[in-house]
């Protein structure tokens, strides 16, 4: 692995463990419309054989994709780019959320689910993580499914603020001071958009809305929230300086907790691919043909996630890889392929910038391959 090439997106930490190759367990269940049967694979791979489950299902159903990957294609990129970076050992386990600091820094788990629900899975990818800032996305969905883009977009705004994603003086400094959605500032500011009669009615309304997305039931790692909760003063005091700008329109600390809780769901790759595939797919949920997102407001998402996605280091994906895609400091980061798919990699070592130095690298391997930089007339067949 050249420095250059996991250098680009950011500036890496120097602390390097050495990641052995590691045995994958996986499994997937998978839903088809209107179908009540569900398919349970499971596939244990050793340090020597690497296995790659690829279902095609209910291709024939789908219509809204005909630009879907090829299966074949999509299958040997994504055994290549596991096997070029299995051992890539930059970065470092968040820390500032204790739990994740134990997290085992060598998980590795590559998902890819089409537009037309064929699901491609390899590695780690039945671990549950904590979804961290890539709920921020699906909250911003849910804000606007409430309110409209308009509004939204006035309540937040969705400008880049060239900082930490936690950062304090950008809430001073921007004149929104909420930023974007994805940021942690106008993240939480987005949760407190979302009605309710109280936290819990709140809470759960998220919480369901992120399992229609995944199109499977997601739930709360309590471990995490409880982890979270316990240290999380940075986010309270953006939550009052928040509110001393009028830019908070629930209680603060409420918003926080709810806050603290989503970015506690855990999901797995193969669950975090189809949430993103979802996306891919105008909003309807591939597995389950669900319309989950409305149709008008997945732009306006993907749009704010090539903006802010992956914080201070979003130009420079941009510039590298093309793709409109969110990172948690949980390890995941999944990027959107729009009309395609979307690709979901976890591995928890981050860069200075909290993004999954594997994630990115694997994403940017397998995009360049598949032409899928959205910026090249060629990713949508011009020759
Ligand atoms: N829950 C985390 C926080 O608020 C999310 C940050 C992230 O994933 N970048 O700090």
């Amino acid at each position: 692995m050249s420095s250059i090439t996991s250098c680009k997106y950011a500036l890496l930490t120097d602390s390097c463990r050495a990641q052995p190759a590691r045995i994958a367990c996986e499994s997937f269940s998978v839903k088809s419309l209107g179908l009540m049967k569900r398919v349970h694979v499971r596939v244990i791979v050793s340090t020597l054989l690497i296995a790659v489950s690829f279902v095609p299902l209910r291709l024939s159903a789908q219509t809204s994709s005909p630009v879907a990957p090829r299966r074949e294609l999509v299958e040997s990129v994504v055994k290549e780019a596991y096997e070029k970076f299995r051992n890539e050992s930059k970065g470092n386990n968040a820390d500032y959320i204790p739990y994740l600091a134990q997290v085992d820094s060598k998980l590795f788990g590559i998902a890819i689910v089409t537009t037309d629900n064929q699901a491609l899975t390899l590695g780690d990818v039945n671990y549950s993580f904590s979804i961290q800032s890539i709920s921020k996305v699906f909250t911003l969905a849910l804000a606007m499914e409430e309110l409209g883009p308009d509004k939204t977009f006035e309540r937040i705004g969705s400008e880049p603020t060239g900082r930490a994603f936690n950062s304090v003086p950008a809430v001073v400094d921007m004149p929104t001071h909420t930023g974007n959605p994805l940021v942690n500032a106008g993240a939480i500011a987005t949760t407190s958009l979302i009605s309710g009669k109280d936290a819990d009615e709140k809470w759960n309304k998220i919480l369901n809305f992120y399992s229609k997305v995944a199109g499977e039931k997601l739930t709360l790692i309590d471990e995490v929230y409880k982890s979270e909760a316990a240290t999380n003063t940075g986010n309270k005091a953006l939550s009052m300086l928040l509110a001393k700008y009028d830019r908070i329109y629930a209680d603060p600390f409420e918003s926080v907790d709810i806050y603290t809780k989503q970015c506690s769901v855990g999901v797995n790759a193969s669950q975090l691919a189809r949430m993103g595939a979802t996306l891919a797919n105008n909003g309807v949920n591939p597995a389950t043909g669900e319309q989950v997102i409305k149709r008008e407001d997945v732009p306006y998402i993907l749009a704010t996630m090539t903006m802010a996605g992956l914080y201070d280091s979003s130009g420079s994906w941009a510039w590298h890889v093309g793709l409109p895609a969110k990172s948690g400091v949980g390890g995941g980061i999944v990027a959107i392929a729009p009309g395609k798919g979307a690709i979901a990699v976890f591995a928890p070592p981050l860069d200075e910038a909290g993004n999954s130095v594997k994630a990115q690298e694997v994403i940017d391997y397998v995009a360049q391959k598949l032409n899928y930089n959205l910026y090249s007339p060629s990713s949508v067949g011009l020759k």
